[in-house]
């Protein structure tokens, strides 16, 4: 975990601010810090923002505080990355940006919310992220393109909500690598062929809000691998009549987690919402994804 706060000097995890009542206080303290912004403009008690039965600020809170630091931020990468198009009209430009904001929004408060729960359960979830359709999107001869929230989103979860996160994809673990920036070495040509939509580094923002040794892929080689641990998870033969086989591979890692004792939360798009429906956290392509990255 690297989020961390400054306590006589040391850097201290997030999280243990919820097991010691001083560093509690601390928290508390540096909480308030940023809080005083947002407060001003709710013109709200300056303790109405921390939840103090749980040591955690309110997900209402940290919602509106994001979106008072970051929403002209976000605007603006809607500008660069929305598309232009010869016979183009402004105003349906203008259009296509305020959805695209709009469904931003709706994300943001989803992820918040459910953090905001999962932060409570014992034992901490590992919440994995699922990266095609959930953290942005690549399509036809178009590069991949990050939705403009995420690194910010993950850099306030991290303060926040501290839990473990990982990624759960059904792309390649090289793919994955290739994607997060880290090196891989030589490109097969095979694999310059599949790799042609992705850009080395593209999603290197958000490494570092990630626990290494908890990014899993379900295709190829790593589900071959994975095969040896899980085949006595006995998936039920209807699965495979109703869901995709990469919705299945995910699932089957999820299971393999689960024996092991975590408590895994997913945040995922639709096609993975079929098959595991308790509380996690779905990306809906109409209410919850930028209409121009369809
Ligand atoms: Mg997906």
């Amino acid at each position: 975990m690297k989020g961390q706060f400054r306590f006589e000097g040391r850097l201290i995890p997030y999280w243990l601010h919820q097991l010691d009542p001083q560093l509690a206080h601390v928290y508390e303290e540096w909480l308030r810090e940023k809080l005083p912004r947002i407060n001003r403009l709710l013109k709200t008690d300056p303790d109405l923002g921390y939840d103090k039965k749980n040591r955690m600020m309110k997900p209402e809170i940290a919602i509106e505080n994001f979106w008072f630091e970051h929403e002209a931020f976000i605007r603006n990468e809607l500008e660069k990355l929305v598309p232009h198009t010869p016979d183009e009209n402004p105003k349906k430009r203008r259009e296509v940006i305020e959805q695209a904001l709009g469904v931003e929004k709706n994300f943001v408060r989803e992820v918040f919310m459910a953090y905001s729960r999962w932060i409570k359960e014992d034992p901490r979830p590992l919440v994995l992220w699922d990266i095609d359709d959930t953290m942005g999107k690549a399509y036809g001869s178009e590069k991949w393109k990050t939705r403009p929230c995420l690194p910010l989103l993950l850099e306030d979860l991290e303060q926040f909500y501290p839990l473990e996160m990982g990624i759960d994809s059904d792309r390649t673990v090289r793919e994955t690598q290739f994607c997060l920036g880290m090196e891989i070495g030589e490109l097969t040509t095979e694999e310059q062929e599949r790799f042609k939509f992705l850009t080395h580094g593209e999603m290197g923002e958000i490494q570092k809000y990630l626990t290494s040794d908890q990014i899993y892929c379900s295709r190829l080689e790593e589900a071959a691998k994975l095969d040896e641990r899980i085949d006595l998870l006995k998936i039920p033969q209807e699965y495979y009549e109703k869901y995709s086989l990469g919705s299945i591979d995910k699932i089957r890692i999820i299971l393999w987690l689960t024996q092991q004792g975590k408590n895994v939360k997913a945040i995922d798009d639709m096609d993975f919402a079929k098959i595991k429906p308790q509380d996690n956290v779905f990306v809906d392509r109409e209410t919850m994804m930028p209409r121009f990255l369809y």
